[in-house]
């Protein structure tokens, strides 16, 4: 085929793939677009997932009619006109894409009325087609709607998620960008129901809740490190509020919301040795930086940007958050950073054992324990009880040495085992008192979908209220812990999923609730209970790892144990 330069509507649809790419992203250009217009009030409006409907209203300064056309031009802006504004932009957009890109692959229709207009008016696109503009009657401001979103383009609308995740997406959006324009009252309606509200009065802690819940954002810390240069501001979670995925670190940079591996490095040494491996925080930070030392320009979707000085943003970071950890927590850093530790053998001196002392002529017996009496297949030895250590740690001694057993993670093993044992059928137990709990509302539609696996595993629910239930019966094994935090932590796993109808779902919530339900660290057992759970661990298929992958053991052999202690191969 000989090179052709492509015709109009080809070239539109391929460029829209990089602006619009899925009903996410359509949410994102239209709320950036009002903010930009200086809007004190946005709503959004969404349907089938997004797909069907999505429509926002703000009450900015509008579109005069004459330039409707334009805006659904491709490199049709009011933002930018010099190359020397790229070096300066305020403004969120600037590329004059975004409309032309919907307006491609919708059903777009675009209501304006800026403030000095007597009358409003409207314009019709349909994929790539653009009608004539009309004069209506508006309120001030703008409205944009895109219908049925991809429905020219089949290969796109076969890849997007199902509708469940893309009003994720759609609400987690919305609620960071409320939480970063807290003097913008902002709501969002899903399917016909209210998922945030925020009443622009500069409160944060109003779209934190919506984007967690209510508990959680009381317990996030603040940080607030302005009056230099870089503003860095925001919200983190203590050190005991983690999640498994880094999916929780936002950045919002000059009112943009971006990814970048510095912020998140920094973040992440902030916390350093704070946290158990794997687990990470939740942080939303909003940075100001003078505009002419961040470039905006480098990445499609405008989801990264390049500081012309990255280590200053970088430490500014790491000490902002720094300096909240300390604030909150009177304890020495050393002292919070003991838990984190994994055991690292002690390095022996090189010199000769001091005279006088044969360490040789000293050393006892090995213990009589007979070497055959680890189990078949059980993957750790017949355990001896020696103690525990910190009320965290079960000291036992084996054939082949010391063990360090981590009680928490052991027990969280054992009932795992218990669990797929009894073939995934689980025991339930009504409560005595049922527990009402509230979510924030996409909690509470993953809920929803989660239903039915829930009874399965022995959650008896009842929808009790707006994003509210009423828990009635949990798995036997949780009987003793607190049904509340246990349903919470259920449903935090959901979150963290990014497609939670797997199959391998069930699992993973069986592992959930095991771990809510096991003994925690630093609680006490009695002898009789330390026993028992070494012998369940023995019995186990796998004992050496927690469902979560993590150890359930340190083994110090024999061997490393002379070795440590000099008395082998030191001299
Ligand atoms: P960009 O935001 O990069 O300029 P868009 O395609 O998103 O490109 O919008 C094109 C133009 O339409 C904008 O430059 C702006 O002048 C106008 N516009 C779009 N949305 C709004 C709105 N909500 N309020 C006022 N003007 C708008
Ligand atoms: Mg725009």
């Amino acid at each position: 085929m000989p090179i052709r330069v492509m015709p109009h509507e080809l070239s539109s649809q391929i460029a829209a793939g990089e602006v619009v790419e899925r009903p996410a992203s359509v949410v994102k250009e239209l709320v950036e677009n009002a903010l930009d217009a200086g809007a004190s009030r946005i709503q959004i409006r969404v349907e089938g997932g997004g797909q069907r409907l999505i429509e926002v209203t703000d009450d900015g300064q509008g579109i005069p009619a004459a330039e409707l056309m334009l805006a659904l031009q491709r490199h049709a802006t009011s933002k930018l006109s010099r190359v020397e504004d790229l070096a300066q932009i305020r403004t969120l957009g600037f590329r004059g894409e975004a409309l032309a890109a919907m307006s491609s692959v919708a059903r777009l229709s675009l209501v304006s009325r800026p403030p000095d207009s007597q009358a409003g008016a409207r314009l019709l696109a349909d994929a790539g087609h653009t009608g004539e503009v009309e004069t209506i009657g508006a309120p001030q401001g703008t409205s944009v709607r895109v219908d049925e979103l991809f429905y020219n383009i089949p290969a796109r609308r076969k890849f997007l998620k199902n509708e469940m995740t893309e009003r994720r997406h759609i609400n987690n959006l919305v609620a960071r960008y409320a939480l970063a324009y807290p003097l913008v009252s902002f709501s969002l309606e899903i399917e016909g129901r209210s998922m945030l509200q925020t009443s622009g009065s500069g409160d944060r802690r109003e779209a934190l809740a919506a984007l967690y819940d209510a508990g959680v954002a009381r317990r996030m810390l603040e940080v607030d490190a302005s009056g230099e240069e870089i503003v860095v501001q925001g919200f983190i979670s203590p050190l005991d509020l983690t999640r498994g995925s880094r999916s929780e670190l936002t950045f919002f940079v000059n009112g943009r919301w971006v990814q970048d591996q510095s912020l998140t490095a920094a973040v992440l040494q902030a916390y350093r040795g704070m946290l158990m491996v794997g687990r990470y925080p939740l942080v939303v930070l909003f940075i100001q930086v003078p505009t002419e030392l961040v470039d905006v320009n480098v990445h499609p979707t405008k989801a990264e940007v390049r500081f012309a000085d990255r280590e200053r943003v970088f430490s500014a970071v790491q000490r902002a958050i720094r300096r909240a950890l300390l604030a909150y927590s009177p304890l020495p850093l050393l002292e919070l950073v003991q838990p984190g530790l994994a055991w690292r053998p002690f390095t022996a001196p090189k010199e000769t054992p001091p005279s006088g002392e044969d360490a040789e002529t000293e050393q006892e017996p090995a213990a009589e324990i007979p070497r055959q009496a680890s189990l078949p297949g059980s993957g750790v030895p017949l355990l001896r009880l020696l103690g525990q250590v910190g009320t965290t740690y079960l000291v036992a001694e084996g054939p082949d040495g010391l063990y360090l057993v981590d009680q928490h993670a052991a027990h969280e093993r054992v009932l795992f085992e218990r669990f797929q044992a009894q073939g995934g059928r689980v025991g339930s137990q009504a409560l005595l008192e049922p527990a009402i709990v509230q979510l924030n509302p996409a909690q509470s539609e993953m809920l929803q979908e989660q239903l039915a696996t829930l009874a399965e595993l022995g959650f008896e629910i009842e929808p009790f209220g707006p994003h509210t239930y009423k828990l009635r019966a949990i798995p036997s094994l949780l009987i003793g812990s607190d049904s509340e935090s246990a349903l919470r932590a259920v449903v935090e796993d959901f979150e963290e999923d990014e497609t939670p109808l797997e199959k391998e779902t069930q699992a993973r919530l069986v592992a959930r609730i095991c771990k809510r339900a096991a003994v925690k660290a630093g609680q006490t057992l009695g002898v009789d209970e330390q026993r028992q759970l070494l012998r369940d661990l023995e019995a186990c298929a796998a004992p050496r790892t927690c469902p979560h992958g993590r150890p359930t053991m340190i083994h110090l052999s024999i061997e490393l144990l002379e070795k440590q202690f000099g008395r082998r191969g030191a001299r």
